[in-house]
């Protein structure tokens, strides 16, 4: 039954469940996490004793401060399997994260975790925008990544029609796009605007085919990049959010009737915000680390996960009607932090004073270099096809490039504008930072 008031929602009573009952059922669950994980992992049970606390210690959601936290160490020190709370044999599906450095991190999934994914993925795309009988083309890598495959069987739970593109092939994606007729783009938002860009040269009027959302994740996006890409796509496009440590995708979305925030799930998960330095708890609102507890997962239960991305919680009502709360945009993830002559700059912070300034494209890369003592930031920008190209219109579209920047980060970095085409495309994650430090 359509009714416009009503939006639409995979699982109506889970999303709109009062305050009361959704709290109930959180502590119920933690609890019964918290147990099956100190039961099961032996490293969980150390920590716990370390920290002088036991699942039934917790007699209300705010205990969980008292417990230990998870950190991507945790993973690592336990390599592959060692966080794993079943037998190996009731691990239906690997996937794994590359580290930056060493070992990857590596998660598993039993049946019943696989079917939690496929739900919360199709409540997440329904969220989004996709409807059942919606051809969903995923352009999320497939493989070790969980973007591809967690899409993939959450548009399927939703009953839409799955096209499995992964990432790459660029204009044979377009063609599919425009010949299959795709109702929604699932991608990251880097490689989504590579789509937009390549479809233009293509002659491909992409805003006039009938696609309607994105669902786009993986990387911090800022607002001046969902407006353009809204722009050059024709579609209202929605932020995703997850992790493969907690889930992969599917952890939370925004609403396509606010794109105010992201609902995070709060049935499945716990979510706090601690200050990052003293990790001690912040009240609703305050800006902090996002930590988050799984409350119903087997293979890999997750107590107090530190996720290294920099937010705030809200709880005020959303216009959708959805009670969950919503993790407002992610600045950027405390690892992807740049310093730069003792300023704190995020490169999320960097695309916003970008995007939509006249002359240039949307495409950057950052360059790191070291000069003398200190560290030297460089960005790259690419001027659009009609802005001039002369050596002396070049030099005066990088001098106001840099002023602007100055006056959004407060540090002095240099500039280069390039010609059209010339900064690197997306295939799938941006690769935002080129770091040209020597060791
Ligand atoms: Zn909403």
């Amino acid at each position: 039954m359509s009714d416009e008031s009503q939006p639409f929602m995979f699982d109506r009573d889970a999303e709109t469940m009062p305050r009361g009952n959704l709290t109930a059922l959180q502590l119920r669950r933690l609890k019964k996490s918290l147990a099956h994980a100190y039961l099961k992992v032996p490293h969980v049970r150390r920590k716990f004793e370390a920290a002088g606390v036991a699942p039934d210690t917790l007699g209300s959601l705010a205990d969980i401060a008292h417990f230990p936290f998870t950190e991507k160490a945790d993973l690592r020190d336990t390599y592959p399997f060692g966080l794993f709370a079943v037998p190996r044999e009731e691990v239906l599906r690997l996937h794994a994260s590359s580290g930056t450095t060493g070992k990857p991190t590596v998660v598993g999934y039993t049946r019943a975790d696989l079917d939690l994914w496929s739900d919360l993925m199709a409540r997440t795309l329904a969220c989004a925008g996709a409807r059942p009988g919606d051809i969903v083309h995923n352009a999320y890598g497939y493989g070790l990544f969980t973007g591809g495959l967690g899409a993939h069987y959450g548009a399927e739970r939703l009953r839409c029609t799955v096209v499995p593109m992964s990432g790459g092939g660029t204009e044979r994606q377009v063609m599919l796009m425009r010949d299959f007729g795709a109702a929604v783009l699932c991608a990251t938002p880097s490689y989504a605007l590579n789509i937009a860009e390549v479809a233009a040269g293509m002659g491909v009027d992409i805003a006039g085919l009938p696609l309607r959302y994105g669902a786009f994740g993986a990387e911090p996006w800022s607002e001046p990049m969902r407006r353009d890409l809204e722009a050059r796509l024709g579609i209202k496009a929605v932020d995703i959010y997850g992790l493969s440590e907690i889930l992969g995708p599917g952890v939370a979305a925004e609403c396509h009737v606010a794109q105010s925030g992201l609902h995070g799930w709060e049935d499945h998960f716990l979510f706090e915000i601690v200050d990052p330095e003293t990790l001690t708890p912040l009240p609703m609102g305050d800006v902090g680390e996002l930590v988050i507890t799984t409350l119903t997962k087997e293979a890999l239960p997750m107590v107090r996960y530190r996720t290294r991305d920099i937010t705030r919680l809200s709880d005020e009502p959303c216009a959708c009607g959805r009670t969950h709360v919503r993790i407002m945009r992610v600045t950027g993830r405390n690892d992807d932090m740049l310093i730069i002559r003792g300023v704190n700059v995020y490169p999320s912070q960097i695309e916003a004073a970008l995007v939509g300034f006249a002359g240039l494209g949307p495409h950057y890369q950052i360059v790191l270099t070291r000069d003398g003592p200190l560290d030297a930031m460089t960005v790259e920008v690419e001027r659009t096809g009609d802005a001039p190209g002369d050596a002396a219109a070049c030099a005066r579209l990088a001098g106001n490039v840099q002023h602007h920047l100055k006056s959004v980060i407060g540090v002095t970095c240099g500039v280069v504008v390039k010609a059209p085409g010339k900064v690197p495309r997306s295939q799938g994650k941006a690769v935002r930072v080129k770091d040209e430090r020597a060791n």
